[in-house]
C-alpha cells in the first residue's frame, strides 16, 4: 500500500451540500424548557429572540438539511479544511498509533466558528433582518461572525468577555476590521451589566453575563436578533461540516478511528466532528470511543451536575437539560477562554449521560505542553483550547506505546493559537497555574441551578 499522504483536502466537488444532526439518531434527547412553564419551547417562544430560521432548525427532528447555496459559496472560500496525518508526531511520541487531525484554524478568524457564523448570518440576511448581537469570550466566536455579518451586510454588536477584552486586543481589532462593534462585559450599556458592575466593579466578565447583554439588546432594538456560537442545536448541526468532511476524506484512505477526541467547550466542534460516528455508535453500526477534553478549571462534563439549567447568568434563557456548574458558576480566568462555559450542548450531555461519550478534564500546563510539542512537531501553532484535544490525542497514543497497539486515533484542531500569545508567554515564562476549583466552589455554582 502506499503511504497515507500528509494532507487529505476532499475535491470542492465532494463536499458535503447537506449538514447532518446527530439527535435525529436519539431517541431520547430532552428538550429545551420555557422557563415560566416548563413546557417544551414552541417556535413562538423562541422567536422574539432568535433568527426564524435557526429556531426551526433548533427544533427540528430532520437528520439531514440542505446546505443553502449562497453559504455553499462561502464554505467553498473557506473549506475544505485539510485532514493531517500527524507522522511528525507520531514519531515525536515513539507511538504505534495513526493520528490524523481535521485542522479549522486555516480561514481568518482562526477556528471552526466560521462554519456557523456564516449560515447564521445567512438567515438572518434572508429574514430581512438589520442588526445582530451576539457575545464572544475568547473572542473566535465574534470574529467569525464579524466575517460573516461583514460579507451579508448586517450590523453587529458584540460583547466581548473583559478578561478577553484585555488578553487579546488584536482580536477587537479584526472585528473593528470588519465593521462590528465590541463592548467589553460587563458594560453599562445594559441593565444586566449595569447589575453586574454595581455588584463587582473589577468583574473580569463570564460569559453567562455577556449572553444575558447581548440578549437584552437584541429585545430592545428592532429587527435585531441574538445569535449565539455554540451549545445550541443549530450550531451542532453547522458544524456537521467539519465531520461529514472528515469522514468522506478517512474513508478515502480506508481509515476508521478507534478513538474520536475532541475539546469541548458547549459542544459544537466535538459534536460536528463526532456526527457521522456517533451516528454509528448509536445505529449499532461500529464502536469507535468517543472522548471529550475539557480544562480542569470548568469541568462541567466531569464534576458538573445534568440538569436542566440557564444558559446565561440573568437567568433570561430557555431552560436547557444539560451537565452544568450552575450559571452562577465563574471560573478561573485561564487562557483556553472558548472552554469557560457553564454548562455544554444537550446531545453530548445525553450521550455522557448514555455512556457513549467518554470525558477527561487536563489541567492547563498539561495542555500547554502538549500544544508546544504539537506546535514544534507538527508546525502549526494551536489554539489553547484545540490543545486540550491534543493533550487528549497524545495520551491515547502514549497509551498504544505501553500497549503495543497501533490504533487510529482522529482529533479535532479547532483553530490557530496566533491570537493567543499571552498565554504561551505565560506558560513559557513560567507564570501559568491550574486553577482547579475546589468542592465548595462547585456547590456555590449548583446552588444556582432552578429545582
Ligand atoms: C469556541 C472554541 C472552542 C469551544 O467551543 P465548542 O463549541 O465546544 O467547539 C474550541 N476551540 C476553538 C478554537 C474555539 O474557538
Amino acid at each position: 500500500m502506499s503511504k497515507i499522504p500528509y494532507k487529505t483536502y476532499l475535491p470542492e466537488a465532494q463536499m458535503p451540500t447537506q449538514w447532518q444532526s446527530l439527535r435525529a439518531d436519539m431517541k431520547n434527547c430532552p428538550p429545551m424548557l420555557h422557563p415560566g412553564t416548563r413546557q417544551p419551547v414552541t417556535l413562538d417562544d423562541l422567536r422574539p429572540v432568535f433568527v426564524e430560521e435557526l429556531a426551526k432548525q433548533e427544533l427540528s427532528d430532520a437528520k439531514f438539511i440542505d446546505i443553502p447555496g449562497e453559504v455553499m459559496d462561502f464554505y467553498r472560500m473557506i473549506r475544505p479544511s485539510p485532514l493531517v496525518r500527524a507522522y511528525a508526531l507520531e514519531k515525536a511520541l515513539g507511538t504505534p498509533a495513526r493520528i490524523y487531525y481535521k485542522f479549522e484554524g486555516t480561514n481568518t478568524s482562526g477556528s471552526h466558528k466560521l462554519n456557523s457564523a456564516v449560515a447564521q448570518a445567512y438567515y438572518a440576511k434572508q429574514q430581512g433582518l438589520t442588526s445582530l448581537t451576539t457575545e464572544t469570550g475568547a473572542g473566535q466566536w465574534g470574529t467569525a461572525l464579524s466575517m460573516a455579518c461583514a460579507y451579508y451586510g448586517i450590523d453587529l454588536s458584540v460583547y466581548m468577555v473583559k478578561i478577553s477584552s484585555e488578553q487579546k486586543p488584536y482580536r477587537k481589532a479584526v472585528m473593528e476590521t470588519y465593521k462590528a462593534k465590541v463592548t467589553p462585559s460587563p458594560s453599562n450599556t445594559t441593565n444586566c451589566g449595569r447589575a453586574a458592575l454595581a455588584e463587582n466593579p473589577n468583574s473580569h466578565g463570564s460569559l453567562g453575563n455577556a449572553i444575558s447583554e447581548a440578549l437584552e439588546v437584541a429585545m430592545s432594538t428592532d429587527n435585531c436578533r441574538y445569535v449565539l456560537g455554540s451549545v445550541l442545536q443549530h450550531v451542532l448541526l453547522h458544524q456537521s461540516v467539519i465531520g461529514l468532511e472528515a469522514r468522506a476524506a478517512m474513508d478515502s484512505l480506508e481509515e476508521y478511528p478507534d478513538i474520536v477526541v475532541g475539546c469541548a467547550g458547549g459542544g459544537s466542534n466535538l459534536g460536528g466532528l463526532i456526527v457521522t460516528y456517533a451516528s454509528d455508535k448509536l445505529l449499532g453500526k461500529a464502536n469507535p470511543r468517543i472522548v471529550a477534553v475539557e480544562p480542569a478549571s470548568c469541568p462541567s462534563l466531569t464534576r458538573g451536575r445534568y440538569a436542566y439549567d440557564f444558559g446565561d447568568t440573568a437567568m433570561t434563557t430557555p431552560l436547557i437539560k444539560m451537565y452544568t456548574m450552575g450559571s452562577a458558576f465563574k471560573p478561573h480566568e485561564n487562557h483556553a477562554g472558548g472552554l469557560r462555559y457553564h454548562g455544554m450542548n444537550t446531545v453530548m450531555s445525553q450521550l455522557k449521560e448514555d455512556g457513549l461519550l467518554e470525558a477527561i478534564a487536563v489541567p492547563q500546563k498539561s495542555v500547554f505542553e502538549a500544544a508546544t510539542l504539537f506546535a514544534r512537531t507538527e508546525g502549526t501553532l494551536p489554539a489553547p483550547e484545540s490543545a486540550h484535544a491534543i493533550r487528549g490525542a497524545i495520551d491515547e497514543a502514549l497509551a498504544c506505546k505501553e500497549s503495543g497497539e497501533s490504533k487510529c486515533i482522529l482529533f479535532g484542531l479547532s483553530g490557530t493559537g496566533y491570537f493567543d500569545m499571552q498565554a504561551y508567554m505565560d506558560y513559557n515564562e513560567g507564570r501559568m497555574d491550574d486553577n482547579i476549583p475546589d468542592d465548595a466552589t462547585l456547590a456555590n455554582g449548583f446552588a444556582s441551578i432552578p429545582g
